[in-house]
């Protein structure tokens, strides 16, 4: 059984844990000649439970990404309100309801297939809002990974820009685990090619959610604009 002071000590860390990844996305902005202020920290909160989001949120960080509904929801129902939720996960369309709903639910950056993006725009719209998006794009075309391949992705883009209730603000990936960070460069590159190409046929988006514990300092460097971080902010997960 850990103790109380134990517990603080833990929940202190969190807080440490954060600065020391900011600073590292600092210093790789500066690499890169890009300003600091244009990158978002999500801390992912997957499999933790909310004393270490409350320690966060007390110094201020009041977005956190979650990737599957259940836990989010029971997340809100626990403390409605308190922190905004950025969806990370594959999404099942019957799931999206529950999204839809919850103001506080600011960004889905898993926006994996035409039908979820039709699903999304109709419960976008019986809420009255419109729900900003990202489009997952499976860059290393890894098997294991959601997301569009790029070719279908061109394909299709058009016609999802239309749906109103959608607003896409650009593009996200998970890239397959590489033992050498330096392996990701390429790929982080690619997708920030294919938002400059979006960009300069008139479409404006301009984010890029790329980078986790593993790989988030090159994703920095090659234009993330979200960098996702679970275990180098929160420690091993809680439970699974
Ligand atoms: C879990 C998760 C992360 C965070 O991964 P870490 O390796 O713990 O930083 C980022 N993005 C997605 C989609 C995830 O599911």
């Amino acid at each position: 059984m850990i103790g109380n002071t134990e517990n603080e000590a833990l929940e202190d860390e969190v807080i440490t844990n954060y600065k020391k990844v900011e600073n590292k996305i600092k210093a790789a902005a500066k690499r890169a000649g890009r300003d600091f202020n244009e990158i978002n920290i999500l801390p992912v909160s997957k499999n933790q439970d909310f004393n270490k989001i409350s320690k966060l949120k007390e110094v201020g960080i009041d977005s956190f990404g979650e990737s599957r509904v259940q836990e989010l929801l029971d997340k809100e129902e626990e403390k409605p309100g308190f922190v905004n939720w950025h969806f990370i996960g594959h999404l099942q369309r019957n799931k999206v309801k529950y999204l839809a709903r919850l103001d506080n639910c600011r960004l889905i950056h898993s926006l994996d297939s035409p039908r979820l993006a039709r699903e999304i725009n109709k419960r976008a719209r019986k809420n009255g809002r419109v729900i900003p998006v990202l489009v997952q794009i499976n860059i290393a075309g890894d098997d294991n990974k959601y997301g569009f391949s790029k070719v279908d992705f061109l394909d299709v883009f058009p016609e999802l820009w239309k749906l109103e209730n959608l607003d896409i603000r650009g593009l996200m990936t998970i890239l397959p685990h590489f033992d050498n960070p330096e392996k990701t460069r390429p790929y982080f590159k690619e997708l920030r090619n294919l938002k400059e190409d979006l960009n300069s046929n008139g479409y404006e988006i301009s984010e890029l959610s790329m980078g986790m514990t593993n790989d988030y300092e090159v994703a920095v460097e090659e234009g993330a604009t979200y960098v996702r971080i679970g275990r180098e902010i929160f420690g091993e997960r809680e439970y699974e």
